[in-house]
């Protein structure tokens, strides 16, 4: 009976020792990668909290008949006669 808590106490010491290991590991991980930010000389990124969206922005180009615009990748057609997009 001793034996066995002895052995379950012995476990849940090692996971709690793993746990609390693992986040020290993670804090110093995210500690590094902060200061690699902070060390950076253009600053620009933080100025725009939407920089990773801007990543996503479409060209857009002008329809040649219609003058509107549309996303160069995946236009649509306007439904005006002549539209070079299809769709
Ligand atoms: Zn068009």
């Amino acid at each position: 009976m001793f034996g066995f808590s002895l052995t379950k106490l012995l476990f849940t010491v090692a996971v709690i020792m793993i746990v609390w290991y693992g986040f020290k590991w993670l804090g110093r991980v995210q500690a590094q990668r902060n200061a690699e930010v902070k060390g950076k000389p253009a600053d620009s990124g933080r100025k725009t909290p939407r920089g990773a969206a801007t990543a996503q922005v479409e060209d857009m180009v002008e329809c040649a008949t219609c003058g509107s615009f549309v996303p160069a990748r995946g236009a649509t057609n306007c439904g005006q006669a002549g539209c070079p997009y299809i769709g």
